[in-house]
């Protein structure tokens, strides 16, 4: 119910100075668009060997929102999904390769990835799976040894 009447609040104000924050982004060679609303619900740092191996990068910078306020404006056909643990679904650009998001069907997430969206500016709060790094990160942010109790995980800390 409250997922149906965002998505009318979204229509209803599109193109006329809408109150709800909005961002645009797509892959690198822009074949695929989609648009985010509202706030992310968590921003984080993945230290995860699955992230690591996909994206070719030693970190990652996640976005959490709720699947209903991530669409995708363009490109639907151009997007390559993949999925080796059933559990996240990790979609890219079939012409350029690009990496656009990872979705969590069961926690009805998408994480969009950092770069991904143009002008956003990523302020994470904490690190995850940092027990899995290859790469040290000093900011005295909280390091989980892999997720948030209330994320599925441990809740373990890690020393920095
Ligand atoms: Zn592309
Ligand atoms: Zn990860």
């Amino acid at each position: 119910m409250e997922a149906g009447s965002k998505n009318e609040f979204a229509e209803n104000q599109t193109g006329d100075g809408s109150m709800e924050e909005k961002h645009k982004g797509g892959c690198f060679c822009g074949a695929v668009e989609l648009e985010v609303t509202g706030p992310p619900i968590v921003q984080a740092y993945c230290h995860c060997g699955d992230c690591r191996a996909w994206s070719g990068t030693p970190v990652t910078s996640a976005t959490l929102w709720p699947a209903d306020a991530v669409q995708v404006t363009k490109g639907e056909d151009h997007i390559l999904s993949y999925s080796r643990t059933g559990e996240t679904i990790r979609k890219s650009c079939k012409t350029c390769g690009g990496a656009l998001v990872a979705a969590i069907p069961a926690a009805g997430l998408v994480d969009v990835f950092g770069g991904v969206l143009k002008g956003f500016h990523h302020e994470a709060t904490a690190h995850v799976y940092y027990a899995q790094r290859v790469l040290d990160i000093r900011d005295g942010l909280p390091k989980f040894r892999d997720m948030p109790a209330e994320g599925g995980g441990s809740g373990e800390f890690v020393e920095e």
